[in-house]
């Protein structure tokens, strides 16, 4: 008789490169389930753009294996123990997930089914080197990007071959029906995702899409063009790889096929900073919550829930940080450089704990990832690791001006300034009246007045700065 393996979905919904499925696939009869873990602390799924992808995700993914994939909201430990007993399964594979809660629960799933007399086996789908395996000589973790990657990734083992779908499935059971997925009720009771979802198309099919677009349009002059958010340069690939429906194997083996220009070298680093930033989480699981330098514990952050609520309704008064808040709530993603602008603008400007600006992010981002998003808000804040100097304070206005330097962004998210001359698009807060009057702008009314003065501002962070290091 064929053995049955349960495949575990989790952060890998696809079914090509997926080294779990294969396995199980060769070994037998397969039973794809996902579990909606409403124990995980990493991050809270309930209501957040992400459950809308998720759910759309799945529906992709159960098309794909033939309408067969069981889906459970509930522990994971009891919820495998009784799917397997009730279709005779004896093996649970699924590909390893490297947040802090999942690395500790993994590992007590894993006890707990072998001493049922089930096989639990884990494999690579999300990582191209393992964090354990890029150590320094002494053997302690990279704490800086540049060596982590050249010394580390590009000198270790090159990242594994990728594998094609399995060509024929065997699957444990009938298929259901959709049903299934509607039951986790992840999507919003008011309809309030369809806008933020008209332009993304979530599952394997989506990704392999977004990869060819970017690889056709986008990747040529990737390496400058990435900085302007009005411009193509970008792949938006993120939530396809945050949901797993691409794997990095699949984008690093398809750069091999590319010109090998510095466009492709610079994409290549990029995500080797998705890399580095699941490595600091795995290596120093407190990244999420704690201070990386722990100078930073004396940082006198401000407690202004007005000012955090203007910021995140993008009402802040300063053009490029409310166009940045305003294509996150609208759309689920927001551009890297102005993902910079705006945390660099809540943490320094606003002096905001750049905790709250992670927790806001998470709830927002379709793309949301524990380790990018907790990594890169302390490298703005300057309490991460290889963190940008707590001191290099973004100018908003400058940034809109070198990198959107025809207001296209702006123009598109702050609508109601676009009569401004791009001369003042960034800063309407400087025209003269009659440039504002022209443009049928009436500042405090249609738009707001700036929440807190730059300079000011600035110089007040710098200060905040200077007394945290004195107490050294
Ligand atoms: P591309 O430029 O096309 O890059 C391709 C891929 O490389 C990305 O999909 C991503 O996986 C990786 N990558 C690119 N830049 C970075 C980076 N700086 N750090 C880590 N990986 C990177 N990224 C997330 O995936 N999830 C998050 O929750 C997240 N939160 C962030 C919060 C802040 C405050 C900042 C400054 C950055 C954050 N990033 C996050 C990193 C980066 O902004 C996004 O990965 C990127 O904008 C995604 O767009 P893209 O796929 O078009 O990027």
């Amino acid at each position: 008789m064929s053995k049955k393996t349960i495949v575990w979905f989790r952060q890998d919904l696809r079914v090509a490169d997926n080294p779990a499925l294969n396995e199980a696939a060769e070994r037998g009869d397969v039973l794809p389930i996902l579990i909606v873990d409403e124990t995980d602390q990493d991050m809270a799924l309930r209501g957040t753009a992400r459950a809308v992808w998720l759910h759309h995700s799945l529906l992709a993914l159960d098309k794909k294996l033939g309408g067969h994939l069981q889906v459970f909201a509930g522990d994971p430990e009891q919820i495998l123990l009784a799917v397997a007993a009730e279709n005779g399964a004896d093996a649970v594979f699924w590909n390893r997930c490297y947040t802090p809660h999942r690395i500790i629960a993994d590992k007590q799933i894993k006890q707990f089914l072998s001493e049922r007399d089930l096989a639990a086996r884990s494999f690579n789908g999300s990582l191209l080197w393992e964090p354990w395996q890029v150590l320094k000589k002494d053997k302690t973790p990279y704490k800086v990007f540049t060596p982590f990657y050249k010394k580390g990734c590009l000198s270790a083992q090159a990242p594994r071959a990728t594998v094609a779908a399995p060509s024929d499935i065997s699957f444990v059971g009938e298929a259901s029906d959709q049903s299934m997925i509607d039951g986790l009720e992840l999507l919003p009771r008011h309809d309030w995702a369809a806008k933020m979802m008209a332009d993304w198309q979530p599952g394997e099919q989506g990704a392999r899409e977004a990869w060819a677009q970017f690889a056709d349009n986008g990747l040529m002059g990737y390496k400058n063009g990435r900085n302007f958010p009005a411009k193509a340069n970008v792949s938006r690939l993120s939530p396809h790889l945050a949901f797993g429906e691409i794997s990095p194997h699949q984008i690093w083996a398809a750069l091999e096929h590319q010109p090998q220009n510095e466009d492709v070298a610079h994409f290549r680093s990029e995500l080797a900073w998705r890399e580095f930033s699941a490595y600091l989480l795995y290596h120093f699981p407190t990244l999420p919550f704690e201070n990386f330098n722990s100078k930073f514990d004396q940082m006198p952050w401000q407690i202004d829930q007005t000012a955090l609520e203007k910021w995140q309704r993008g009402q802040t008064g300063i053009p490029i940080v409310d166009a940045g808040m305003r294509e996150l709530w609208q759309t689920g993603y927001m551009h890297n450089r102005v993902r910079m602008i705006v945390a660099s603008f809540l943490t320094k400007n606003l002096g905001v704990d750049w905790r709250e600006g992670a927790k806001w992010f998470e709830h927002c981002l379709v793309d949301a990832d524990y380790a990018n998003n907790r990594a890169s808000w302390q490298w703005v804040a300057g309490s991460g690791a290889d963190a940008a100097p707590y001191f290099r304070v973004f100018n908003p206005v400058l940034q809109a001006e070198k990198f959107d330097p025809l207001g296209a962004y702006i123009r598109t998210f702050v609508p109601e300034i676009a009569e401004l001359p791009n001369k003042f698009l960034g800063k309407p807060f400087e025209a003269p009246a009659q440039v504002l009057a022209d443009a049928g702008l009436e500042l405090g009314i249609a738009y707001p007045h700036p929440i807190v003065d730059l300079k000011q501002s600035r110089n007040r962070a710098l200060a905040a700065y200077q007394t945290m290091r004195g107490q050294d």
